[in-house]
C-alpha cells in the first residue's frame, strides 16, 4: 500500500502510475485522485463518446480562454520547469531527423506530431529520450496518462542521470 497525497488515502502501489523521478518510483496521486484532477481541469474530457467529448472540450475552450491561457501558460511552465537542456526551437525537425518522419505506430507520413512518452503532466521531460513521433490520428488515440512507448529501441535513450 501507498498514501496517496491527494485522496489522503491508502491504495495498493498497482494504482499508481509510474514516475522515475519519485523515490519510490511512482506518483504522489493515485490514478484515480489524478483522474478527478484531470476531469476538473477538462470537463467532458472523459465522456463515453469520443465526438461529443472534442466537441464539448472545444466548446469549453472556446467559453474559458481565461482559463485555457493559464493552462498553456503553466503547461509551457512545466515543460520548462521539465526541460534539462534548452531545447531549440526546430527541436521537431530534430526529432524528424533522428528517428525518422513516419508515425511509429502506423507507419503514417502525414500530419506528424512529436509524442512526449511519459506525458509532461505526469511529470515526463522535455527532451528527446521522451519524444517519440506518431500521427495525430495516433498521437489523439493516446490518452493523456497513457505511456505507452512505440520506439522499435528505446533503451538505447533512456536518459543517463549522472
Ligand atoms: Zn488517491
Ligand atoms: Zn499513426
Amino acid at each position: 500500500m501507498k498514501y496517496c497525497k491527494k485522496g489522503k488515502h491508502h491504495v495498493p502501489a498497482e494504482g499508481f502510475n509510474k514516475s522515475k523521478k519519485a523515490a519510490d518510483g511512482l506518483q504522489s496521486y493515485c490514478r484515480d485522485c489524478q483522474k478527478s484532477v484531470h476531469k476538473e481541469t477538462w470537463p467532458g474530457f472523459y465522456e463515453e463518446n469520443r465526438d461529443k467529448r472534442v466537441e464539448n472540450t472545444t466548446q469549453w475552450k472556446k467559453s474559458n480562454p481565461e482559463k485555457v491561457a493559464a493552462y498553456d501558460k503553466k503547461r509551457y511552465e512545466t515543460i520548462k520547469a521539465q526541460t534539462p537542456y534548452p531545447v531549440l526551437p526546430d527541436y521537431k525537425e530534430v526529432v524528424f531527423e533522428f528517428y525518422g518522419a513516419s508515425c511509429m505506430k502506423g507507419g503514417s507520413t502525414q500530419d506528424l506530431t512529436i509524442d512526449h512518452i511519459i506525458p509532461i503532466a505526469n511529470g515526463g521531460e522535455h527532451g528527446i529520450w521522451n519524444m517519440q513521433v506518431l500521427c495525430r490520428t495516433c498521437n489523439n488515440k493516446k490518452r493523456e496518462l497513457d505511456q505507452t512507448d512505440y520506439r522499435p529501441w528505446p533503451r538505447l535513450l533512456d536518459r543517463k542521470v549522472a
